[in-house]
């Protein structure tokens, strides 16, 4: 039996940032979100654990896997490490967690950070894929190089001021949501001022937690109610929107 939202005629909604690895039992928690009509991609911080989940969901897995670079893991890693994800880089579907973290958690790697960073985007191919970034106290800095670069990323779980903000629209990237943003004054000051069609959902599962407890790709469409709410449209409407939006990202990324 399957629930109303995997009935046959619904749009399929996209968890474009899902640590799926990081959850007890990465293949229940993607198998109740396939059932509930939601899709995954799966994130990884490393090529390491990239190949990790790869051998683990197996070869007709329904999440879509992407290649990682996670700033805030850049000094743990060698230019092995780099070297093995340029390699990978061309046969992978979708590409993240990648990105800058300038917080004081990643401030000590800065420099690391940067040079991987760019590395990553010289390669032409990250252009020509979907890619989910990581901006923490790092969004000018993110939102001009992938402008340089003239990557469409998508910023995950954006915090940035009004003008980053603006810098980022020009620069046609995404954001994607997730139920920390639409629950919190600041995320839904954000949420309001976001051009309607560069909108993503995301879960951030299990880091991002929803009423205490890990957010989870079964539960994605709360953030569509929620986004109902603050934007004062109907559901339908948000989640037409959303998927029409999914669309337009995955036709840009061709093979
Ligand atoms: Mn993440």
């Amino acid at each position: 039996m399957s629930s109303p939202a995997g009935d046959a005629g619904e749009r399929r909604l996209l968890d474009t940032h899902c640590h799926l690895d990081a959850f007890p039992d990465p293949l229940a928690v993607l198998r109740a979100a396939t059932a509930a009509g939601v899709d995954v991609v799966a994130v990884t911080e490393d090529p390491g654990s990239y190949r990790l989940l790869r051998t683990r969901l197996g070869p007709r897995t329904a999440a879509s896997l992407a290649l990682g670079f996670h700033p805030l893991r850049v000094g743990s890693l060698t230019p092995h490490d780099l070297a093995r994800f340029l390699r990978l880089q061309p046969q992978v579907t979708w590409i993240g967690e990648i990105g800058l973290d300038f917080s004081p958690a990643g401030a000590p790697t800065k420099k690391q950070q940067l040079r991987a960073f760019d590395a990553i985007l010289a390669e032409p191919i990250v252009a020509r894929r979907p890619v989910t970034v990581h901006s923490r106290g790092a969004q000018d800095t993110v939102i001009s190089r992938l402008a340089r670069a003239q990557v469409p990323a998508i910023l995950h779980w954006f915090t940035g001021s009004t003008r980053a903000l603006h810098d980022a629209v020009e620069a046609g990237l995404w954001f994607s949501v997730n139920r920390a943003m639409t629950r919190s004054a600041k995320g839904t000051a954000l949420l309001r001022r976001l051009p309607r069609d560069r909108v993503l959902l995301e879960t951030d599962g299990p880091y991002c937690l929803d009423s205490g407890r890990p957010f989870a790709p079964v539960d994605l469409g709360r953030v569509v109610e929620d986004l109902a709410l603050i934007w004062g449209e109907p559901r339908d409407y948000v989640r037409a929107t959303i998927c029409d939006n999914q669309d337009r990202l995955l036709a840009r990324c061709g093979p």
